[in-house]
C-alpha cells in the first residue's frame, strides 16, 4: 500500500465518515502514524442526500475530499480502497490494493441498508445511503416522468407516477416532503402536458407513528405537515414483497409503483474476519465495551454506526446518528492517546443533543433535551444546524445560496439526468 515504515505506532482508521474523521482529527500532533482508508475519496454528509435525490442540491456540495482533511498533517496517509477482511491475530487488514499491518485498528465503517433478507426488495427497490445511490434516484424520478408523458396506458402512467417510501423515520419523512414540494411547485410547470395530480407519494410505516425515535408531538406534527402536503401515510404495515411493479404488504394494502425507496432499516457495515461472538446477530453491529474496544480485542476499536455499546439506557446501542458517531470518534482518539502515554482512559458517555427532521419549506420538528418545537422556527434551526455541520467553507456557502435561491424561486434546479438509470422489472413494464 506504499505506506512508509515507521517507528511510531501505526493507527489504521477504516472509514472517513463522521466517526472516522472525528477520530483522525483527534489524533493529530501525536507521535503516531495514522492511515485513513475509505472506499470513497470523500466524506459524505448523509443527512442531505435526500436533497441530492430530489434535485435541491448538487452532490459535490455535500461531499468533501478526504485528502483535503488530512493535508498538512505530518504522518497522516490516505488510501482509497475497500477493506475486504481483517486478521486480528496477525494485526493485518486485507484490501483491494494490498495488505497493511497495524498496531491499533479503528473500525468506523458505518452502516448499510438492511433488507431483512428480502432479495426481491433488495433487487428492485432504491436505497439512499450514498451519493451514487442518490444520483440514481434523482435520474429515476425524472425518467419516470419522461416515460409517463409518453405512455398511452393509464395503469402504466399511474405506476410511473406512484412513489412508495418504505420507512417513516427522518429519511422517509424528509424525502416524502421534498417529493411533495416537487409535485406542488416544479413538476406541473415542467410537465404541463401531464396531469401531475396523478402523482402519489406514499409512506408505509411499520409502527403506529412516524419518527418513532422522536417525541409523540414531533410525530403528530410531522404527520400533519405531510398530510397537508398531500402525502398518503399508511401505518402498522410491513412490506412483504416487491417485483418491480407490485408492492405488497402484510396489511390489506398493495400498490403498483415504478419507484420504491427503501428507508426501513440499516445494519452495521462490519468487516469480515471478526469472530461471530463480536457481532450482534440481527443488527450486525460490532460489540464494544465502554471504551469502544471490540470484545476480546485490546487493540481494535469500533466507533459510530457500526459499533454497539450495550450500556444502560441504550440496550441496543447508541442511535445510528451523526452525534454518537462524532462523539465516539473524539473520545476514542483521547483514549488512544492516553493509552500510548500510560494514562487513565475514560469510559464513553453520550451527550444527547436532541433530534430534528424537516418536512419542507417552513416545516420542521425539533426535540431538544428541555424544549420541543415545530414549524417555521424549527425549520430555521434545522437549516442552521445542518449548514453548520457541513464540512468545508465552500460547501456551506454553496448549500446556503442554493437554499436561499430555492426558497425565493420555489425551484430545484439540479433536476438533471446526468447519468441515466433504469431499474425496470416485471418484464420492464
Ligand atoms: C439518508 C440518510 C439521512 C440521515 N439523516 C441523519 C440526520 O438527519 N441526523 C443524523 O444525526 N443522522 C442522520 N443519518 C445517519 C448518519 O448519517 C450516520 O449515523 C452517520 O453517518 C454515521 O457515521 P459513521 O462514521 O459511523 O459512518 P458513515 O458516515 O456512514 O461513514 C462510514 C465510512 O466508511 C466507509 N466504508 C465502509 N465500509 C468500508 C470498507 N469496507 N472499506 C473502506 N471504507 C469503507 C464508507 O465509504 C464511509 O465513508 C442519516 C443517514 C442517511 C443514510
Amino acid at each position: 500500500m506504499n505506506i512508509p515504515k515507521t517507528s511510531f505506532p501505526r493507527v489504521v482508521i477504516i472509514g472517513g465518515g463522521f466517526a472516522g474523521l472525528a477520530a483522525a482529527k483527534g489524533l493529530k500532533n501525536q507521535e503516531i502514524q495514522v492511515v485513513l482508508i475509505d472506499k470513497h475519496n470523500y466524506h459524505t454528509f448523509q443527512p442531505l442526500l435526500y436533497q441530492v435525490a430530489t434535485g435541491g442540491l448538487e452532490p459535490d456540495s455535500i461531499a468533501y475530499p478526504l485528502r483535503k482533511v488530512i493535508k498538512n498533517l505530518p504522518n497522516f496517509y490516505f488510501r482509497l480502497t475497500e477493506v475486504l477482511k481483517m486478521d486480528s491475530e496477525k494485526r493485518k487488514i486485507h484490501t483491494t490494493i494490498g495488505e497493511l499491518k497495524y498496531n491499533y485498528l479503528i473500525i468506523a465503517t458505518g452502516s448499510k441498508t438492511n433488507y431483512f433478507g428480502n432479495t426481491n426488495i433488495e433487487k428492485y427497490s432504491m436505497a439512499m445511503k450514498n451519493v451514487p445511490q442518490s444520483l440514481n434516484l434523482r435520474s429515476l424520478i425524472i425518467e419516470n416522468f419522461e416515460d409517463a408523458l409518453l405512455t398511452k396506458s393509464f395503469e402504466k402512467r399511474n405506476a410511473l407516477m406512484n412513489f412508495i417510501i418504505v420507512g417513516g423515520g427522518p429519511t422517509g419523512v424528509e424525502l416524502a416532503g421534498a417529493l411533495a414540494e416537487m409535485k406542488k411547485g416544479i413538476l406541473p410547470k415542467d410537465y404541463p402536458d401531464l396531469d401531475i395530480r396523478q402523482m402519489q407519494i406514499n409512506i408505509i410505516q411499520g409502527s403506529n407513528r412516524l419518527l418513532k425515535a422522536m417525541s409523540e408531538k414531533a410525530s403528530e406534527k410531522a404527520e400533519d405537515f405531510l398530510i397537508n402536503l398531500g402525502v398518503n401515510i399508511y401505518k402498522n404495515a410491513h412490506v412483504t414483497d416487491y417485483d418491480g411493479y407490485t408492492i405488497s404488504t402484510n396489511a390489506d394494502l398493495s400498490f403498483e409503483a415504478a419507484t420504491v425507496i427503501w428507508a426501513a432499516g440499516v445494519k452495521g457495515a462490519t468487516i469480515n474476519g471478526l469472530n461471530n461472538e463480536c457481532v450482534v446477530e440481527r443488527t450486525e453491529r460490532i460489540k464494544v465495551d465502554t471504551f469502544n474496544k471490540v470484545k476480546n480485542h485490546k487493540n481494535i476499536f469500533a466507533i459510530g454506526d457500526v459499533a454497539c455499546m450495550d450500556i444502560s439506557g441504550f440496550p441496543k446501542g447508541h442511535p445510528m446518528m451523526a452525534q454518537p458517531a462524532i462523539q465516539q470518534g473524539i473520545h476514542v482518539a483521547k483514549n488512544l492517546i492516553a493509552e500510548l502515554n500510560n494514562k487513565e482512559q475514560k469510559p464513553f458517555k453520550y451527550v444527547d443533543k436532541g433530534a430534528m427532521a424537516t418536512i419542507g419549506r417552513n416545516k420542521a420538528v425539533v426535540d431538544l433535551k428541555k424544549i420541543r418545537f415545530q414549524g417555521v422556527f424549527a425549520w430555521f434551526v434545522w437549516m442552521f444546524v445542518h449548514l453548520f455541520s457541513l464540512i468545508g467553507f465552500r460547501n456551506k456557502t454553496v448549500v446556503f445560496f442554493n437554499w436561499v435561491y430555492n426558497y425565493i424561486r420555489f425551484d430545484r434546479e439540479t433536476r438533471l439526468i446526468i447519468r441515466p438509470f433504469k431499474k425496470r422489472n416485471k418484464e420492464s413494464f
